[in-house]
């Protein structure tokens, strides 16, 4: 059979229904799963058998909508996480323990950033920040013979920075460690990071995928090309027997292809419980039956939106990598040849136009949100960061008088109409 296009399997991959059963993925709201005998049970849980036997690791409409989101990232496997923060913890954490040592962009989700510069340190876990723009000698120089894994960001939140993923895949190769790629902001849809080298993606679902602002969600696809076995000694929790599962080595019973979800289902799900939902994950799955055609209008009211604004007496400087003077735009052409996302960054002179600019809007609303269906905007430095002063804000690359705008799904004149008369206040 040949594969199906990405828009065939956003509406109807993962779950095909047999007869007479529902054609809408059936929302299982349950904890526990009977069974005739004990002995059927054991074989769960010693990883013998497949099957459901507790949500907290694994629900029958979480495994159809993650096996929709395993096919669009061209992977061998997925799960959902309660959240995009979940994901990436998650995906980091079942490669790195205490004493390891990851190589990351520093142009990421500042969740993300504190997520790994924090907590995870406080974890025993050390990072090596990178640009995302090195060199690859700056690259090498960041590995250690610890280093158990790389992390980027394909479009990153919010500096919206392109990553080079073949670069980094070709360094994590070499140094014999897998790229972790989050793709929220790019989706499936616009890149497919597996194709260029990355190993494991993870996503934010709360943004494009639901789409709606209904769902906070994560997911975590794996492409399957890693080979643990040929790094037996760097990935021991993968390649050498887990006596909490009865002495189970992932790598050897669920091969290249299962060995990475398996154990993260089974060990950390178990552990640490962040489940999606199986509600929020059926809101995730009417999201992405329309990824694809909302994502190409996100794309086409970015790229309005920022041009108008690229043109306009008013704005410092506007981030969008489709625009052609952009200095993410080649790269952006390799890996989003249809589109970006509908994010698009510009500065206003300083943090009272910002704000004056922020309070003229009529349809754009003011939101710590991106990726909705409806238009929103943040000014940085008077809400996530109003804790620091100009001085400080510029330090972190961030002008006072940077707006970030996710564009919407609404009429792209509209919007524009709305900039414009917001603009005039400034
Ligand atoms: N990754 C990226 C790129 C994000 O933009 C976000 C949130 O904005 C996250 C991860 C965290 O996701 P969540 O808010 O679903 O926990």
């Amino acid at each position: 059979m040949t594969q199906n296009h990405q828009d065939t399997i956003c509406v109807q991959g993962g779950y095909t229904p047999g007869n007479g059963e529902p054609r809408q993925i059936p929302i299982v709201q349950s904890t526990t799963f009977r069974y005739e005998s004990g002995e059927e049970m054991g074989k769960l849980f010693d990883l013998e058998a497949a099957g459901y036997f507790y949500t907290r690791l694994q629900n029958p409409t979480n495994d159809m909508v993650a096996a929709k989101i395993a096919q669009l990232e061209g992977g061998t496997a997925a799960m959902l996480t309660s959240s995009g923060q979940a994901a990436n913890f998650f995906a980091l954490f079942n490669l790195a323990g205490c004493g390891d040592h990851i190589v990351a962009s520093s142009s990421i989700y500042g969740g993300t950033f504190n997520l790994i510069s924090v907590t995870m340190a406080r974890m025993g876990i050390e990072t090596t920040f990178v640009s995302p723009d090195c060199t690859d000698e700056e690259l090498n120089a960041a590995f250690r013979p610890n280093t158990k894994a790389v992390f980027g960001e394909t479009i990153a939140n919010p500096a919206l920075t392109v990553l080079d993923i073949e670069q980094f895949a070709r360094a994590a190769h070499a140094h014999g460690v897998p790229l972790v790629i989050d793709n929220t902001f790019a989706t499936p849809v616009n890149c497919r990071p597996i194709e260029w080298g990355a190993d494991i993606v993870t996503h934010s679902t709360t943004k494009y995928m639901d789409g709606h602002g209904t769902a906070v969600g994560g997911a975590i696809v794996d492409g399957g090309h890693f080979d643990w076995m040929a790094h037996k000694d760097r990935f021991p929790g993968l390649t050498t027997p887990d006596e909490s599962y009865h002495g189970i080595t992932y790598a050897e019973k669920f091969g290249m292809g299962g060995a990475f979800i398996t154990k993260c289902t089974a060990q950390l799900m178990r552990d640490l419980g962040s489940i999606q939902s199986p509600q929020n994950a059926f809101y995730l799955n009417l999201g992405l039956e329309s990824l694809h055609v909302r994502m190409q209008r996100h794309c086409e009211n970015g790229q309005r939106v920022a041009e108008y604004l690229n043109g306009h007496e008013k704005v410092l400087h506007v981030s969008y990598c489709g625009l052609e003077g952009d200095k993410y735009h080649e790269r952006a052409k390799k890996y989003l040849p249809h589109g970006s996302c509908g994010v698009v960054s510009f500065e206003l002179p300083g943090r009272d136009a910002a704000e004056r600019f922020m309070n003229a809007l009529k349809l754009a609303a003011i939101e710590t949100h991106v990726a909705d269906a409806r238009t929103c905007c943040l000014n940085p430095a008077s809400t996530t960061h109003r804790q620091m002063n100009d001085q400080q804000l510029l330090a972190a690359g961030i002008p006072a008088g940077l707006v970030r705008m996710s564009c919407g799904l609404e009429s792209a004149d509209d919007l524009i109409a709305d900039i414009a008369q917001a603009l005039e206040k400034v």
